[in-house]
């Protein structure tokens, strides 16, 4: 029998990680979202009767190192698949090279995606990894063949270095996630401003075809994080267990859940089933019509979270957002006009951004005045392609442990790595302090 250990490593300094797809980062100390992808392994594996297959989710149970130490030996594994994020890397792998020390034949697993583009260093300051797996983790389901030393499509090893980015091809073959493998802990444990009471995400399809080049799903160079869509009827066949368990509200944790021909679709599902959910989602501005939007506010829809990032033009050009501010602008006069909240990721460090680019925002911010603001630093993780960018023109210091996005004083992280072509470290954190002074009331964390 091979044992298997997904472990989603202990919270940082008492603060939650998020640690899912193409979200790594540290959040405040309200926000736990449960490791899905795990969720999603365990199915696709559980079938197998030479295999038993545990999750040991240490974040989301608040375990501390002694407790999850525990844990992991009573299990014993073979193979231990570790998350970790660039920024919290030293802390995600305590406790594994003790554990290996004590049980050579043990493989360890990272998982990561802020982590691409680091496979060598990491594995060369982490020497008790066996391999990093570089894509999405549910699709490594012939992860067991590391124990026959079999090559392995996307791992990178010292051996191997695969340059390889494995995703699931075809999200309709292993269809539902295994949620009894999480602990039961949504509400209570699993809870997340603002997107969702429950901590349920919920994703309906994966990837995105535009090539923002900050994002840790379209920006990673030569990334095949291609767009995939599930089958609206696994997707109602989850909501259905969701129902059965008492949960009532989720997020659709897709990069864009707005697509022609998802978003009506699914809705149309929710309505036709009479399923009575209240949730919200991920929008581009540039797919949503009336049409859609009408249908998604009659399936419970109550907010819709677009990227921004900034009202400037020149920094949407030269990031590659792929929409102008017109567009923007309709949609959130036509979101609102259905009923449906608004909020509006604002991303503050991009490389040109100056006074001006702020002041632009600030306008947009005034008048458009949407329902609620995330606000955020950029993180140029290495794997994307504004970290080379910002590499070339000289405006980030390569500290990987100062990585992560949200570095405002309520979270972790104080040092600004980051320089923008007009603004010093200084600057940027000034004008962080004004954003927050003048939009405080929309900056809350509510559900
Ligand atoms: S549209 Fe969103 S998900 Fe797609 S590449 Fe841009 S930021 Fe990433």
């Amino acid at each position: 029998m091979i044992k298997i250990l997904l472990y989603n490593p202990p919270r940082y300094f008492n603060n939650p990680v998020v640690r899912l797809y193409r979200s790594e980062y540290v959040y405040s100390k309200i926000g736990v979202v449960p490791p899905m992808d795990f969720a999603y392994l365990c199915s696709a594996l559980k079938g197998r009767d030479d295999i038993e297959i545990k999750i040991l989710d240490s974040n989301g149970e608040n375990l501390n190192l002694k407790k999850t130490k525990k844990n992991i030996k009573k299990f014993s594994p073979d193979i231990i698949v570790v998350k970790a994020t660039v920024s919290t890397i030293n802390h995600d792998l305590k406790l594994l090279e003790e554990y290996k020390n004590e049980n050579k034949d043990v493989k360890i697993i990272l998982s990561s995606r802020t982590c691409i583009g680091l496979e060598s260093y990491i594995l060369k300051n982490y020497q008790f990894l066996d391999g990093i797996a570089r894509g999405e983790i549910d699709s490594f389901t012939d992860l067991p063949n590391i124990l026959k030393n079999t090559e392995i499509k996307g791992l990178y090893t010292k051996s191997s270095p695969s340059q390889e980015i494995r995703v699931v091809e075809d999200l309709n073959i292993n269809p539902i996630p295994d949620i009894n493998e999480l602990p039961n802990i949504w509400y209570t444990g699993y809870h997340i401003p603002p997107y969702c009471k429950s901590g349920y995400f919920l994703t309906a399809s994966r990837g995105c075809f535009f090539k923002c080049t900050f994002c840790p799903t379209g920006g990673i160079k030569g990334t095949n994080f291609y767009l995939r869509k599930r089958n609206p009827i696994n997707v109602i066949q989850e909501l259905n267990i969701l129902n059965s368990r008492g949960i009532k509200d989720f997020y659709f944790f897709d990069e864009i859940f707005t697509l022609p021909n998802h978003a009506e679709i699914i809705s149309k599902k929710i309505l036709e089933e009479k399923l009575d959910f209240i949730w919200r989602c991920e929008g581009k501005v540039n797919f949503i019509n009336n049409n859609m939007l009408e249908i998604m506010k009659k399936a419970g829809c109550e907010m819709i979270f677009y990227g921004l990032e900034s009202a400037d033009n020149v920094n949407l050009n030269n990031v590659k957002k792929g929409q102008n501010l017109n567009q923007v602008r309709k949609a959130i006069l036509l979101t609102k006009r259905n009923d449906i909240k608004v909020s509006l990721y604002i991303m503050l460090g991009l490389p040109n951004d100056s006074w001006k680019s702020f002041w632009k925002t600030f306008i947009f911010l005034l008048k458009s005045n949407p329902d609620s603001i995330r606000f955020n630093f950029l993180a140029p993780y290495p794997g994307t392609e504004i970290f080379e960018e910002m590499k070339a023109r000289g405006l980030i210091d390569v500290n990987y442990a100062n990585f992560d996005r949200h570095l405002s004083k309520e979270n972790i992280s104080n040092d600004i790595t980051i320089r923008t072509e007009y603004l010093s470290e200084k600057e940027l954190r000034l004008m962080e302090i004004l954003f927050k002074k003048i939009f405080f009331y929309k900056l809350r964390d509510s559900v």
